[in-house]
């Protein structure tokens, strides 16, 4: 084909993705090492097993087993009678053991899939399998020179040395491997927030964990042509292409810009005639590009073998034994049903479990619509605003909840509530209480807004009489006369009416 003809050839991009998350557990996987390593001095969470030290044996931890079997529930897979271990061998300083306890031909799930929305369009993905395995240790390039040690990280090309912590090795991790079902970079990010929700949801993973989500993806690009109207594509359309694992990526931002950029690498290559090495590629996450890193291993390079030292493990009755929480898709359905919301309010509430609970607290407090304007509009608005999450002001959600007592109690208007006092809330980390007694925004009492009308029309004569030969503008003077003196803080519509009563009586 000359490059004239190629470049008019329309290509779709094919996805898949290998997903390793972090499974939430008290200890490790193989050991019992705690997993609370966060502010933890290097190489202290360590012990023979995760060393990898000759005649250490490891010990299946149970919490990681059943956090494996909700995954699994929750993205409708098949769990085996019995799942097996294997060791996957190969090199790497992190690995201690010179190889990786994971799972091969009997992983604990198989044949799931997840839903997703993208633009508001239900997609949905084939989960081929869900297996577990140990994650390694951590590794730190360093340059030599003065100054902290996290400023002298760098690349291993400009490293003069390296430091390895074996604090994270042996730390439980699920793979989740989908089928090529994606077909665009923004389906990809979708699906990872889609996943997370419901990870978090069943209380197995902390997203706010340093490298607790890690994804691979494979991406190949074929003739659009190849693509079905219901986006299957031909197994040997697939075979046939040329494809490419990136590795390296953290985030979802991170993963549609890695698949972005190498989507449209592959496609200048092809268009100009050129053909898409089948090789392993780097994403940097400051550039946004992908670079080469090796050709990629195959699966007889790894010589998997049974983990001996690991029997097989029982695992069928575990799914009717291991309860799971409802999950995001039939919570959200249920606050359309249950308390009248919209679509859109209630997908927002659903957003993870610790919204949609604290939702569901302010509602039973007070009342359903006046929960969804505070939690969905009120207080997600103000934290997107600022850039902040839900988990960061999930230790204050008393306070947010005495917030919405004063306007549901009557005692500031629903305008201050939203307007000064949640905002100075949030970027002063004040109180409501004290922030409504320094701005001096608590209602002023019906006694003193009575009076405020009274002294309003004695002091504005002209005004009365207006009002009286049924000049409009009139009452809306006046109303500013009240709102004057009582400092903003009366409701306009109540001196409107007490006005008109003053005045008519
Ligand atoms: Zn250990």
């Amino acid at each position: 084909m000359t490059a004239q003809a190629s470049e008019s050839r329309e290509l779709a991009a094919v996805i898949g993705l290998e997903v390793h998350v972090q499974l939430e557990t008290e200890t490790k996987i193989f050991c019992g090492c705690s997993t609370d390593v966060a502010d933890a001095e290097p190489n202290t969470h360590t012990c023979p097993v995760c060393l990898g030290l000759p005649g250490a044996l490891p010990v299946v931890n149970e919490g990681a087993v059943e956090a494996a079997v909700k995954v699994g529930k929750a993205i409708d897979a098949d769990i085996p009678e019995e799942t097996t271990f294997h060791r996957k061998n190969y090199y790497y300083p992190d690995l201690p053991k010179n190889f990786q306890i994971t799972q091969y031909d009997s992983p604990i799930c198989q044949d799931g899939e997840l839903e997703f929305s993208v633009e508001s369009e239900r997609r949905s993905v084939d989960i081929r399998r869900a297996h577990l395995e140990e994650d390694p240790g951590s590794i730190k390039h360093v340059r030599e020179g003065t100054g902290p040690l996290e400023s002298r990280t760098c690349s291993i090309e400009r490293a003069d040395y390296t430091l390895i912590d074996y604090n994270r090795a042996g730390t439980p991790l699920m793979e989740i491997v989908t089928e090529p079902d994606f077909r665009a970079p923004g389906e990809v990010r979708s699906f990872l927030e889609k996943l997370e929700e419901v990870l978090e949801y069943l209380g197995v993973f902390d997203a706010t964990r340093d490298g607790s989500l890690r994804i691979d993806a494979n991406l190949s690009m074929v003739d659009a042509d190849a693509v079905g109207e219901d986006g299957d594509i031909d197994e040997s359309v697939l075979e046939d292409a040329n494809r490419t694992e990136v590795k390296n990526i953290s985030s979802h931002k991170g993963a549609e810009q890695a698949l972005s950029f190498e989507a449209s690498r592959q496609r200048k290559l092809i268009q100009s005639g050129r053909a898409v090495e089948q090789e392993t590629r780097h994403f940097n996450e400051t550039h946004g590009n992908t670079v080469s890193m090796r050709s990629k291993e195959e699966e007889k390079d790894y010589r998997y073998f049974r983990e001996a030292d690991l029997p097989p493990l029982r695992v069928s009755h575990w799914k009717d034994e291991v309860p799971i929480p409802e999950l995001p898709d039939a919570r959200r359905e249920r606050f359309v049903a249950e308390y009248g919301l919209s679509e859109e309010a209630a997908s927002k509430l659903t957003s993870t479990k610790q919204v949609a609970d604290f939702f569901e607290d302010v509602a039973e407090r007070f009342d359903a619509d006046l929960a969804a304007t505070w939690v969905a509009d009120n207080l997600l608005g103000e934290l997107n605003y600022r850039d902040m999450a839900i988990t960061d002001i999930d230790d204050r959600f008393d306070e947010v909840t005495r917030l919405v007592e004063f306007v549901a109690e009557d005692e500031i208007t629903a305008k201050n509530a939203r307007e000064t006092v949640l905002r100075e809330m949030l970027d002063t980390g004040d109180d409501p209480d004290s922030v409504v007694d320094r701005e001096g925004l608590g209602k002023t009492s019906g006694d003193e807004v009575q009076q405020a009308v009274v002294d309003a029309i004695d002091e504005n004569p002209d005004a009365v009489e207006d009002y009286h030969n049924g000049e409009d503008g009139a009452i809306n003077f006046l109303v500013g006369q009240v709102m004057q003196k009582t400092g903003g803080s009366a409701d306009p519509g109540d001196v409107n009416g007490l006005l008109r009563e003053e005045l008519e009586s």
